[in-house]
């Protein structure tokens, strides 16, 4: 409950006070603290100030800043302080502050790639994704910890290198600044680049909120040989500065006891300084600045001062927050004016001049700081660089990585597959022989073990595929990789850094799709989005896998290899389908930066292969399991039996020779033509065998068409139907054995090399699954893309396979 809600009469009990440094300064030093009663008095005629009684005396709030001020029932108050010398347990944050415990709220600020989310994890122990490259975070994750009697709750936000609203993340973190009013933020700065760090901190300064500096990956400044005088530098900012490494956790509880010390107002290099942008802009700024204090109903959130630099950049969020204002044609005309004079005296627009006196300022404090400049880890970095980005061999150099990364995932995987599989089926083998017949047994054997163990057994290829893609971002290699891709990602009408998102794709498509935050331009991201289906994720592994090692046992790596690079050529005429007839303009360019290389901790990329078996096998015994479970009962129901087959039937599948009839067949022959009969005619059967016709061109049988279909809830889930439906007489052979078996019909197996090869172009192309297509539609908010991805990549996986089907005919 907000103050600014209670009527004349009520009390209340403060709990939080909201809002930035100098507004929250001054109504606590007017009594507004944490657990004081306030009782209000009356109101103005307009509701507009409230008069309020605190101790023992009057004051009286602007609504607007009430509004900033958090309170509770008294009663609820007073319950729950005597409760507290009851239990000493609180789990819940609301109620720890109602009970007087301090609450401190941070958020974490900082360029890309500076290690906020590894200093997140640090404090928090959580295991959030940690990447060496920009746009990692695009979300903000919140988690908590204790520490000497306070209570954190932290926030990792999404890295951004300035406060205007120009990209998404930057956006996010304005209006969490906003909304949220974290009591303490902690901006991360990086040793290696602190110029362009302490940019974001000077715009922090503007905004003059209470914060601490955690000067990461302090260890490389320290190797570097740089020094530098870090509390010095707090002083001359204002702001104190705690050197940390967030990989090792070093410099963590320092960090937080500064916290402390600032939520509590007694650190003493805290202090509001001006960054001094020159007399010119200065002059801009203050007339603005005097306007805003002057508009009674403006909100506190922002400083006057911040708010006046972003109005004169024409930051468009600024911009949308001041418009309803009325005063807002005044603040426009002293803007004309400000710029004017601006532009005749620097020769810049305003918002180049700030920036460029920024970074003077900025400069200036290095100056006096910062000194030695030998940066070995830099040159390390260089001499990597001059090969992995080189002309000559950076293409080589990938195309190496790639393959050395698939034949890993697929050669070396085969071998702990092969002791799962075997494990499979010696699983089965003792169900098969000591479980009394049934539809139970039918039900473990068929439906479970043949759906879930059909998947499971491709757990090691995709740990293998995720521990390269895990070091590649780690290490430094993933942002080389955009940037030697820039030059053809432009071909495509793309920019190098949509290629991240496309690598990440061959992982899982939705965190890829999610990752495109880090594009700027409107229409690149949507490209990207789009295209990112055809980066053929982990999930389809298994079906490769299967078939290719089924019906390729000699070049499964280079037909999967192809498959693969087939994706990516679908990715790159779609990409550049879309360029030409539906969005046409590319808006902003950017620019690319190399992070210095990083050797990976092995712990880093053995948590991010644990996490992701774990997914694995949630997975596994959630959808996975259920999809098998309601597949197998749809093609186990309705039971028949021997008398409900017609004669025609069996006369017309030819299935028995020399003229045999049903009762004169043998046991084997009548268990044959009961089982193929009781698939067809099951509901699962009348479903597939009526969509067979679309898929009969491409060489696919009904049952494939269903496994198809059971696609849609998750790729995985292919391979388990087909699974459930090819049953053979002998329940513990391999599936991959299974599918070569002749189908007691036509004699033929239902896949040979030609079908094979159809069936997985099919399945690396068609509509995405679920989870994908929600996070197209949630990343473009629209659902007019997700139909598009379902219809278009559907269209084109029928014509390509087609085409592919025909000419395997022919060879
Ligand atoms: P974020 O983008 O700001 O969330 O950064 P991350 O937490 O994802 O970290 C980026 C990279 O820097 C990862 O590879 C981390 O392992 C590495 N890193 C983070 N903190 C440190 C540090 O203090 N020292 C060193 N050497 N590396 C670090
Ligand atoms: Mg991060």
């Amino acid at each position: 409950m907000r103050l600014s809600e209670l009527k004349p009469g009520d009390s209340a009990v403060i709990t939080k006070i909201l809002g930035h440094g100098a507004f929250r300064k001054r109504v606590m030093e007017m009594g507004f603290v944490k657990g004081r009663e306030i009782k209000v008095m009356l109101q103005a005629p307009l509701s507009d100030p409230i008069k309020y009684r605190i101790l023992d005396y009057e004051v009286s709030l602007r609504r607007a800043e009430a509004s900033l001020l958090e309170v509770a029932d008294v009663s609820e108050w007073t319950d729950s302080s005597e409760q507290k010398a009851l239990t000493t347990q609180h789990d819940n944050p609301e109620e720890e502050v109602i009970r007087g415990d301090k609450i401190i709220n941070v958020a974490l600020l900082g360029n890309p790639n500076c290690g906020k989310t590894s200093l997140f994890n640090m404090v928090s122990g959580a295991h959030e994704h940690v990447g060496n490259y920009a746009g990692v975070t695009v979300d903000a994750k919140s988690g908590h910890m204790k520490y000497k009697g306070y209570r954190f709750n932290i926030v990792d936000l999404p890295g951004t290198y300035s406060l205007s609203a120009y990209s998404p993340e930057e956006l996010y973190v304005l209006r969490y600044l906003r909304k949220e009013t974290p009591d303490v933020i902690v901006n991360v700065v990086v040793g290696s680049n602190l110029e362009r760090n302490l940019f974001l901190t000077t715009e922090l300064i503007d905004m003059n909120r209470s914060m601490v500096i955690a000067l990461n990956m302090y260890d490389e400044i320290e190797k570097s040989g740089q020094k530098l005088n870090y509390k010095y530098l707090g002083q001359l900012l204002g702001v104190p500065i705690v050197p940390t490494v967030a990989s090792t956790g070093k410099g963590v509880n320092e960090l937080l006891d500064r916290v402390i010390d600032v939520y509590e107002m007694r650190d003493p290099d805290v202090r509001h300084i001006h960054v001094n942008m020159g007399p010119a802009i200065e002059n801009a700024i203050s007339p603005l600045k005097d306007a805003l204090k002057g508009m009674p109903n403006l909100q506190h959130h922002f400083s006057p001062r911040y708010l006046a630099i972003k109005f004169l950049e024409h930051d468009p969020e600024v911009e949308r927050m001041l418009k309803p204002y009325r005063e807002y044609e005044q603040l426009v005309t002293l803007r004309e004016t400000g710029t004017n004079n601006i532009m005749k005296k620097l020769g810049e627009d305003p918002q180049a001049a700030i920036a460029s006196e920024k970074y003077g300022f900025i400069e200036g404090a290095l100056a006096e700081t910062l000194d030695g400049t030998v940066k070995r880890e830099q040159k390390t970095t260089e001499i990597i660089d001059a090969f992995v980005t080189n002309k000559l061999f950076g293409f080589p150099i990938f195309l190496i990585v790639m393959f050395v990364m698939f034949w890993c995932t697929f050669e070396i995987g085969n071998y702990p597959m092969e002791w799962i599989e075997s494990l499979v089926s010696y699983i089965s083998e003792l169900i098969g022989n000591y479980m009394p017949e049934g539809p139970l047994k039918d039900l473990l054997l068929d439906g479970i073990i043949g759906g879930v163990g059909g998947v499971i057994v491709f757990l090691p290829n995709i740990l293998i595929l995720y521990a390269f893609i895990s070091f590649m971002e780690d290490s430094g290699y993933m942002a080389r990789v955009a940037f030697i891709m820039d030059k053809l990602m432009h071909k495509m009408g793309l920019h190098g850094k949509s290629f991240i998102p496309l690598v990440m794709g061959f992982g899982c498509n939705v965190p890829a799709i999610m990752s495109t935050r880090i594009i700027e331009s409107k229409s690149s991201r949507l490209i990207t989005v789009l295209i990112n289906p055809f980066m053929s994720c982990s999930a389809r592994i298994p079906i490769y896998v299967l078939l290719a090692g089924a019906f390729f046992p000699r070049h499964g790596t280079w037909v999967i290899f192809g498959l693969y690079l087939l994706g990516i050529a679908m990715a790159i005429i779609t990409a550049r389908l879309l360029r030409r007839f539906w969005f046409k303009k590319d808006e902003t360019p950017f620019v690319m930066e190399l992070p210095p290389y990083r050797m990976p901790t092995a712990k880093a990329t053995l948590r991010a292969m644990w996490a992701k078996a774990e997914q694995y096998l949630k997975k596994m015994g959630g959808l996975i399991l259920v999809a098998s479970i309601i597949i197998w009962a749809l093609s186990y129901f309705p039971r028949y039996s021997l008398e409900d087959i017609p004669q025609s039937y069996v006369a017309e599948t030819g299935m028995l020779k020399d003229g045999k009839t049903l009762q004169s067949a043998g046991e084997d022959e009548k268990s044959a033509i009961l089982n193929t009969y009781q698939q067809e005619h099951s509901i699962l059967g009348h479903i597939g065998r009526a969509c067979e016709p679309v898929v009969k061109p491409i060489g696919q049988t009904w049952k494939g068409c269903v496994s198809l279909i059971a696609g849609a809830a998750a790729k995985e889930v292919v391979v388990s139907t087909l699974g459930v439906l090819y049953v053979g007489d002998d329940d513990e052979a391999a599936l991959s054995e299974r599918l070569q078996e002749p189908s007691p019909v036509t004699g033929q197996p239902p896949f040979n090399p030609a079908k094979a090869l159809a069936f997985m172009v099919f399945v690396l192309i068609y509509f995405p699954c679920i989870a994908t297509i929600a996070a197209i539609i949630r990343e473009t908010g629209s659902w007019k893309y997700g139909l598009f991805s379902v219809l278009y990549n559907t269209v084109l996986a029928w014509i390509v396979s087609f085409i592919v089907y025909r000419i395997a005919l022919l060879i």
